[in-house]
Order: C-alpha cells, then sequence, then structure tokens
C-alpha cells in the first residue's frame, strides 16, 4: 500500500487526486492539507480517513481534533513541515500560491517522489529547487498535462536524443477575439474556458496565455531545455498535450481527452502505468485537431513571461506576484482584462533583477510586490 499526503486538498487539483486515489488500488491517503474549506475538509476526513491533516489556522485545528480524535491535527507553514516528517511515498503539491515551496525544499531531502502541480515552486525558486532535487536524487514528476505529456514522450528525462519541446496550448477562451473586444471582458467571460475545468485565478491566466509562459518556465526547469528549443503551439482541441522532436525529426505525442485525473494518476504511479480512474475514452473517429502558431502582440503576456524566464532570477518572481496581483482585481471587477498586462510590464520594467537570488530574497520580493500592488 501507498500512502499519499495531498497539500492543498481542497482545491480543483486535490478534489481530482482524491478521485484518482478512490479508484487506484493501492494507493491510501495518509494526510490532508487545506486552507479555508473546511466543509469539504470534513467530508474528506470522513472519507479517507488520513491520520494527520494540516490546516490553516490552529482554530481549525482545536475544533477538528474534537470531532475526529483518531486524526492528529497540525496547523499553519509548520504544520506542513511535520506533515512531510510523517511516513509517505508520495508528496502531492496541490496548494496555490508559494505556502508550499518551503515544504517543498524540505520534503526533497525524504527522497520520496514529489508529484507537483504547483506551478510557483519551478516558476519562482526552480533553480533552487531541482539543483536540490538532482542532489537528493528526489524525482519531481509534473502533474501538468503538458509536462505529464513531455515526460511520457521523453521517458526519460535525460534522453539524448531529445532536441525541442512543443508544448501546447488551448489559446484560452479570446483565442479568436481581438484586442479590442477582450478590452470589454469580464471575469465571467475570462472563466469560461472552452476545455479545461481549472481553478479562477489559473484560468484568467489560460485567457491572458500567461499560463503557457510559465509552463515553458517550468518546461526549462524540469527538463533542462534551453528557452530557445521550447515551442509554444497553439492546438484548440487540446488532445495533443504535448510533443517532443527528436534529434531524426521524429515526433512524438501524448494524446487523451483533457482531464486531469489522467497526469494526475501517472504521476502517482510513476513509472508504472495503472488501471484506474479512465473517466471517459479517447476515440480518435472523426476528430479534427489544428495547430497554429502563438499572437505574441494579441497575447503580450506569453512572450513577457517567457522573456522574464529567460532572464531567470528573481524576475520570474516578479512576474508572478505582480500577475497574481492583477488577476485578482481582475475577479474583484477592479480593473479591466487588458490591464493585467499593463499591470505586469509596469512592475518588470521598473525592478531591477537579482541572479541567483536566495530563498529568502525571493520570498521577499513577492512580499514586497504584492503589498505594493494590493495598495493601489
Ligand atoms: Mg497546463
Amino acid at each position: 500500500m501507498k500512502n499519499v499526503i495531498i497539500l492543498g486538498s481542497t482545491g480543483s487539483i486535490g478534489t481530482q487526486t482524491l478521485e484518482v486515489i478512490e479508484k487506484l488500488e493501492g494507493y491510501k491517503v495518509s494526510a490532508l492539507s487545506c486552507g479555508k474549506n473546511i466543509e469539504l475538509l470534513k467530508k474528506q476526513i470522513e472519507k479517507f480517513s488520513p491520520k494527520f491533516v494540516c490546516t490553516q489556522t490552529s482554530d481549525d485545528a482545536d475544533i477538528l481534533s474534537k470531532i475526529y480524535p483518531q486524526t492528529k491535527f497540525f496547523f499553519g507553514n509548520k504544520g506542513l513541515l511535520e506533515l512531510i516528517k510523517t511516513e509517505y511515498d508520495v508528496l502531492v503539491v496541490a496548494t496555490s500560491g508559494i505556502v508550499s515551496v518551503k515544504a517543498v525544499l524540505k520534503a526533497i531531502e525524504n527522497k520520496k517522489t514529489i508529484a507537483l502541480a504547483n506551478k510557483e515552486t519551478l516558476v519562482m525558486a526552480g533553480d533552487i529547487v531541482m539543483k536540490k532535487a538532482k542532489e537528493y536524487k528526489t524525482p519531481i514528476i509534473p502533474i501538468d498535462s503538458e509536462h505529464s505529456a513531455i515526460l511520457q514522450c521523453l521517458n526519460k528525462t535525460d534522453n539524448p536524443y531529445a532536441q525541442r519541446l512543443w508544448i501546447t496550448a488551448s489559446g484560452g477562451p479570446f483565442l479568436n477575439n481581438t484586442r479590442e473586444e477582450m478590452q470589454s471582458f469580464s471575469a465571467k467571460d475570462a472563466l469560461n474556458h472552452p476545455r479545461w475545468n481549472m481553478g479562477k485565478k489559473i484560468t484568467v491566466d489560460c485567457a491572458t496565455l500567461v499560463n503557457k509562459g510559465l509552463e515553458v518556465i517550468e518546461a526549462h526547469h524540469l527538463y533542462d531545455f534551453d528557452y530557445d528549443n521550447i515551442k509554444v503551439v497553439i492546438h484548440p482541441e487540446s488532445l495533443v498535450h504535448s510533443f517532443v522532436e527528436f534529434t531524426d525529426g521524429s515526433f512524438l505525442a501524448q494524446m487523451g481527452l483533457p482531464s486531469m485525473h489522467i497526469p494526475i494518476q501517472y504521476a502517482l504511479t510513476y513509472p508504472e502505468r495503472k488501471k484506474g480512474i479512465k473517466t471517459n475514452s479517447f476515440c480518435p473517429y472523426g476528430r479534427q485537431m489544428n495547430f497554429f502558431e502563438p499572437d505574441f502582440n494579441k497575447f503580450p503576456l506569453l512572450k513577457i513571461t517567457i522573456e522574464c524566464g529567460k532572464q531567470g532570477g528573481i524576475m520570474p518572481a516578479i512576474l508572478n506576484a505582480a500577475n497574481e496581483i492583477a488577476v485578482y482585481k481582475f475577479l474583484e471587477g477592479k480593473i479591466n482584462f487588458l490591464d493585467i498586462e499593463k499591470i505586469v510590464l509596469k512592475e518588470i520594467e521598473s525592478t531591477k533583477n537579482t541572479l541567483n537570488p536566495t530563498i529568502d530574497e525571493i520570498f521577499e520580493k513577492d512580499k514586497e510586490i504584492r503589498l505594493k500592488l494590493s495598495q493601489l
């Protein structure tokens, strides 16, 4: 029996991971962590009986420990570190934001598989995290569909014949709209994603294509490819989840219906494959697939994000923080859609880069930018 810890169990990836584990033989939940959705957490505790649970606040931990005396409760950032001291085989990191970055760095020392769905970990601290993962030989298996596809095509991460990565993008809900039309789009329009069912923040990031830029940065760190050898290709049908191009001109693609269950399960069972959730099957009959070059003029944040990745240092963290605050302002109806890129660009252009930052320098910068922008 393999024990799984899920950080961020009540979010989109967390709940889908639990759906996968329910149908997957040989896996059980040993620990959960959650932020604010205590009602859902209660249902998860009743269904999966985890030995350990970490809540955000001490009040929630106190209340829950009285209702569920069989479970040991922790709270806060220190609580997350306590969870990763417990026995486990796979750590699923499905939190959003930066709360789990330090826990991941600590977990690397355990040499147990880390199934990573959190983008900030690699975007903000990719150099530090991957260096440490190599040092401890800890597998970091991506849950994101594109990076899972690349891993499945590469077979092993240092495949010497792999020349280029082609990351597919659905293009988001505004693929066929003009910039004039985008100007007046509301949060509701942006949240209406044509293919994938995801959390709100990432759905807006798909509409601006920031998400794809962040995935390029992640792919650079995960697979050690130069930015020049990572391409983005718009593929509205979301059936090919990415390609790897080899030296002899061959392309390998990983395909399937757009469902996060498949990459989640692959991360849990890697390098094996098992029968499991497979909720719907893919049939190629009658399907059409299109592939286009991305329009960087229409979606400038894609280019800006990749550029920040190339610059490295503290720039990706600056971009990430500025983008997140701008996206929440947009979701609250305080700014319009195209203001997101203006806010991000202004922040990037006005901040000096620091190369080889420490993890604390990255966190400090992140905090500084969030504070500054949320006061605007
Ligand atoms: Mg993705």
